[in-house]
């Protein structure tokens, strides 16, 4: 069956009903009209007559009145409405027929008001049958044309112009009617139908609605997020669904015997109705709150649990969901962990320290103490890691670590800033003299060897100290005082600890004024560039030279590039710089070779931050192109230390030069790790021997030999040899014995200027 199908048995039996159940007042009514005609009529008729006609009304009446009492009592199932229908029809043609039949017995023909009487009656009926009987068109036509047809044919029947006129007016009476019921027919029938359409729609909304609900229900339940709702005056729990078992292991029994207090742990009344607050007041929708749900089994784990207030229930109820944040914890605390922690040694990092310091110098200020800070770095660290691999190196970092931490108090601090470097802070010192015991200490269990796999590791550490609040009450300041006192230490091979001080303090203060003006050295012009012959010990002749920086300052005077250079390259000027002298030293050089008319290579010291810079190689080519200098002219100095802090980039960018023709030098080689891997994986063409070991090897024997095995060393690797700092006869004939073919050194010439060192390769005339 089809909608509209069931909507027609519906509205069908609707109009059933509304013809039976209507019909009470219209019965009434016309009783009372029939009493009353049948009153007017009684002096022109007979009384039995009348009374009888008025007994079969009553009579009729009465049936259809028992009718309807039945249809009330049981109303009928759809397929025998039908039949009911006509029921209903018959009784009400019967009584139409009775009504129309007035016409037939009351009709007197000389009685002209007795007669409009008559029709007058039978018209007022057929209107009122218009509003009771009218959901059902058969039944009111059949009736109205019962009560007027007999009226129409007796006036035709009498033929005179009246009558007639009056058939005539009836006719269109009936015509008027029975359209009039149609239209209201209509209305009524569609009426019921919007009625049932719109209650159908109701209906599937409704349906939907539960659909949607229940199954939001079946999800919230199965939901391993744990929801509850609780009664919001007692919080006794009213509901819980699955998750919410299943995590607290209580049955659903028990959890109806608890309150909100029972699982929460940290939460009292008070504490509660402060949280909630808000929610009272309509401030706010939810608020959350991160705790601790305790199980059954009396163990607890973290949740993070939002309140939400229902006042549509009656009593109002608390939604409570709680999400077990175990898995966030732990990640969270890992992340702050691997955040603040070193990994390796499970120390404090840096990052760690610079907050920590902060709070360290507040506590010393309360308590009107002292804080140290201990710069703690280890001596050969780095040839430990070299010879026995960086494994090793990890695990000797960790018993470091914890010979360290053994040593300190609870109050102290042991951090690892890094590499080899350790920071340690001691709190609570009224004086600085406590801080050099623990550091004594520190020291002292150095000598005891480490052991890292079978292997015996003699180690030593270097400290400085800067104390808070005695030399500054900056983290920053205070960590770099004794980073600089902790290099100053190291000067001294002697030294094992250093203090910062005075003097360390005007240093640091003098490297700050180097810094600011050497910011504006290149742009003032205040830089020049010097050269050192470079020669030939068969011929003595000139072969090139060492370009070497000069800085003069109008207000600092003559500043030796062994200062600026490290400041330059510490505060990130070098890059400028180091591409100026390259500029100028090639450009100079390309002017020799017309000079000269023979081949002149110039030598250009290179430091590590200017190497690594992002485009050195490119810089190198443009000043190559710009100057015109062959690359095969043009030597690179640069030091051991920048091969060994990370291979894999040097060595790209040495393969690059060496790939262009531009030769490769080692400078002050022996002075640092010295390690023949390097000289075998780098494209290293020249050794220079370190000026060091050129001064006193005539008096020291020791670094006599060293020379020896450099030289030996570079013979055997095929490598071109350069002595530095080559200053008496006696050294050059030495090194000219042991076939050291080119030295640098006052012997022939300092440094000079470029216009006096073009006079110097000007072919001698003859
Ligand atoms: P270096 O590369 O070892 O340069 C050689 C240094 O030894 C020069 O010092 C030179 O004047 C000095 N010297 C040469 N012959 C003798 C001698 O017979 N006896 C003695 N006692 N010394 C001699 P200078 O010019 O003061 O340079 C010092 C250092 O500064 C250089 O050492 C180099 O490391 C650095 N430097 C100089 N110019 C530059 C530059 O343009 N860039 C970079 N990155 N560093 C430079
Ligand atoms: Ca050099
Ligand atoms: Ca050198």
């Amino acid at each position: 069956m089809d909608l509209s199908e069931s909507f027609d048995q519906q509205i069908y039996s609707d109009k059933l009903k509304t013809l039976y159940t209507s019909n009470w007042i219209s019965t009434a009514a016309t009783l009372a009209v029939a009493a009353l005609y049948v009153g007017v009529q009684l002096p022109n008729h007979g009384k039995q007559s009348l009374f009888t006609w008025l007994g079969f009304l009553v009579m009729i009446y009465t049936c259809r009145f028992f009718l309807t009492i039945r249809y009330l009592k049981r109303p009928p199932p759809p397929e025998k409405q039908r039949a009911w229908m006509w029921f209903f029809r018959g009784a009400v043609l019967v009584t139409g027929m009775t009504l129309g039949s007035t016409v037939l017995f009351f009709y007197p023909h000389d009685d002209v008001p007795h007669r409009m009487f008559t029709v007058l009656i039978l018209a007022g009926m057929a209107a009122g049958g218009l509003t009771v009987l009218v959901a059902d068109l058969v039944c009111f036509s059949g009736y109205v044309y019962c009560l007027l047809l007999p009226v129409i044919i007796s006036c035709v029947i009498y033929a005179d112009t009246f009558y007639i006129s009056m058939a005539v007016l009836v006719g269109i009476f009936l015509l008027i009617i029975l359209r009039a019921s149609r239209r209201l027919n209509d209305i009524v029938t569609s009426s019921l139908q919007l009625r049932y359409e719109n209650l159908a729609l109701v209906n599937s909304l409704e349906q939907e609605k539960n659909q949607l609900s229940n199954r939001l229900g079946r999800i919230l339940n199965d939901s391993s997020n744990e929801l509850y709702i609780a009664d919001a005056a007692t919080l006794k729990y009213l509901q819980v669904n699955k998750g919410a078992l299943l995590n607290l292991g209580h049955t659903e029994d028990e959890m109806s015997r608890m309150t909100l207090f029972d699982t929460i742990v940290d939460l009292d009344r008070e504490a509660f109705n402060g949280l909630v607050e808000p929610l009272g007041f309509g401030s706010r929708d939810s608020v959350s709150h991160k705790t601790y749900h305790r199980r059954k089994n009396g163990s607890t784990y973290p949740v993070e649990l939002r309140f939400q207030l229902s006042t549509q229930e009656n009593p109002p109820v608390l939604v409570v969901t709680a999400l077990d944040i175990t898995e966030r914890d732990e990640a969270e605390r890992k992340l702050l962990h691997q955040a603040n922690f070193d990994q390796l040694t499970n120390l404090p990092n840096r990052y760690y320290m610079q907050s920590y310091i902060g709070s360290a110098f507040a506590r010393a200020k309360r308590g009107h103490t002292k804080v140290s800070l201990l710069f703690l770095d280890l001596n050969n660290f780095k040839d430990i890691n070299d010879t026995l691999g960086h494994g090793i190196g990890d695990e000797l970092l960790k018993q470091v670590a914890t010979r360290i931490r053994s040593l300190l108090r609870a109050v102290d601090t042991a951090a690892r800033l890094g590499g080899d470097e350790f920071l340690v802070l001691l709190e609570g010192l009224q004086e600085q003299d406590q801080a050099e015991t623990v550091i004594q200490k520190i020291i002292d269990s150095f000598k005891t060897p480490f052991y890292v796999e079978s292997n015996e590791i003699f180690t030593s550490a270097t400290i400085g100290i800067s104390t808070f609040p005695d030399d500054g009450n900056s983290v920053e300041l205070l960590m770099q005082y004794a980073d600089t006192a902790m290099y100053n230490a190291k000067k001294d091979s002697n030294r094992s600890y250093c203090f910062f001080s005075h003097e360390l303090r005007e240093y640091i203060d003098k490297q700050l004024a180097v810094k600011n003006h050497l910011r504006h050295a290149v742009n003032k012009g205040e830089l020049s560039v010097f050269y050192q012959p470079k020669i030939n010990t068969r011929n003595e002749q000139v072969v090139g030279a060492e370009a070497l920086i000069r800085w003069h300052n109008s207000e600092l005077g003559n500043i030796p590039p062994d200062i600026f250079i490290p400041i330059a390259e510490k505060y990130g000027l070098i890059e400028e710089i180091g591409n100026w002298v390259l500029k100028t030293a090639c450009a100079e050089a390309s002017s020799w070779q017309a000079l000269s008319q023979r081949p002149l290579h110039v030598a250009v010291n290179i430091s590590p931050r200017q190497f690594r810079s992002s485009d050195f190689l490119g810089t190198v080519e443009n000043v190559l192109i710009e100057s015109g200098l062959p690359a095969e002219l043009l030597e690179i100095e640069i030091t051991e230390n920048l091969l060994i802090q990370d291979t894999a980039e040097p060595l790209g960018i040495l393969n690059a030069l060496h790939g262009k023709n531009i030769t490769l030098a080692l400078d002050d080689f022996g002075t640092g790790y010295s390690s023949l891997s390097y000289l075998k994986q780098f494209p290293i063409q020249v050794l220079k021997i370190d000026r060091s070991f050129i001064s006193d090897m005539m008096e020291n024997r020791f670094n006599m030999s060293l020379v020896d095995a450099i030289i030996a060393l570079a013979q055997n690797l095929d490598l071109r040899l350069v002595a530095e700092g080559v200053e008496t006869q006696e050294q050059l004939d030495y090194l000219r014995g042991k076939n050291v073919n080119v030295i640098q050194g006052y012997l022939f010439s300092p440094p000079i200027p470029a216009e006096e060192f073009r006079v110097l390769i000007q072919p001698k005339a003859p």
